[in-house]
């Protein structure tokens, strides 16, 4: 069966940057446009020609390769712009996944589009999205909704401080997070939401050690205990608050800037900022604003 005729029946034209999605583990997750895309491109654009050209080499393909990465993006862009300028066409892969996805590509799209020339992305693995398809009913209390918020801060406050705004929030949240961090990560999502509210965290996701685990916040310490490694891949996610907003879904900082312009502003205009910066409905902040003049 020539499965490339699905791709064939398109036209592909010259001039375009394409974003190609790669495997984020197992190579056969690559889609058959993906592959057709990258036979005929003039050249592929990557985030590290070494890693990009023996992941190539295992489809056997042999391109021209431009290394584009986070420190040299926008400069890097002009020379793709150049190449399609002279009716060529080019493809973006970063290391793994899906471009543009905590990954560089949106400044290279950007300058392409920027140019004049047209951008066209593929479909095809990403982290969050496949780690999210078997959350279960891990978004039921958000409606299905969910947010993601890329990779957790290094420092521990501000890391705190996202795990708070997610632990508040009337959405599922998902992040990525590096294997070094990822235990201390856990143990502050413990100590930081509410004891019921569930954790997912996604390990290795296409992988030999693919592990998908979904626990209460005061189960993490004792699951933690039996974890045998944590080299691998993650993405952790946090339920929706479980909570209408009481004084202790805010941290103090939140909770001092509240007071602070409380009555310096209409609560209708206090309700919707505190909604933005905390993810708490709009609605609950308002009242919870009524209890604070109550108090
Ligand atoms: N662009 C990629 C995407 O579409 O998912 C993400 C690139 S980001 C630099 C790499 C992070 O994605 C890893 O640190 C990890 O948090 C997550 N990740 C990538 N592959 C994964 C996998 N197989 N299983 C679980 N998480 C993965």
């Amino acid at each position: 069966m020539d499965l490339f005729k699905y791709a064939q029946g398109q036209t592909f034209p010259v001039g375009t940057l394409y974003l190609v999605a790669t495997p984020i583990g197992n190579l056969a997750d690559i889609t058959i446009r993906s592959l057709h895309i990258l036979l005929q491109v003039d050249g592929i654009a990557c985030e590290d020609k070494r890693h990009s050209s023996s992941l190539l080499n295992a489809y056997g393909i042999s391109k021209p390769l431009y290394a584009i990465h986070e420190h040299n993006e926008k400069s890097a862009s002009q020379h793709i712009i150049e190449k399609l300028a002279q009716g060529e066409r080019w493809a973006y892969i970063s290391d793994a996944g899906t471009p543009g996805i905590s990954d560089p590509g949106a400044t290279l799209c950007n300058e392409v589009r920027g140019a004049g020339f047209s951008v066209v992305p593929l479909p095809g693995p990403c982290a969050v999205i496949t780690a999210i398809s078997a959350a279960g009913d891990f978004l039921n209390n958000s409606d299905g909704s969910f947010q993601f918020l890329g990779f957790l801060p290094t420092k521990a406050q501000q890391r705190d401080s996202m795990i708070n705004f997610a632990a508040n929030s009337k959405v599922a949240s998902f992040f990525y997070e590096a294997p070094h961090r990822i235990e201390a990560t856990l143990k502050a999502i413990a100590a930081n939401i509410a004891p019921t509210q569930r954790v997912f965290v996604a390990k290795e996701i296409t992988k030999i050690f693919e592990e998908i685990t979904i626990l209460p916040a005061e189960e993490i310490n004792r699951w933690l205990g039996e974890v045998k490694s944590w080299q691998g891949e993650y993405v952790l996610g946090i339920e929706a608050s479980p909570n209408k907003p009481t004084e202790s879904a805010f941290d103090e900082t939140t909770l001092a800037w509240i007071k602070a312009i409380d009555g310096e502003i209409g609560h209708k205009d206090l309700s919707e900022i505190i909604s933005k910066v905390t993810g708490v409905p709009k609605k609950d902040a308002y009242k919870y604003l009524l209890d604070l003049k109550q108090s």
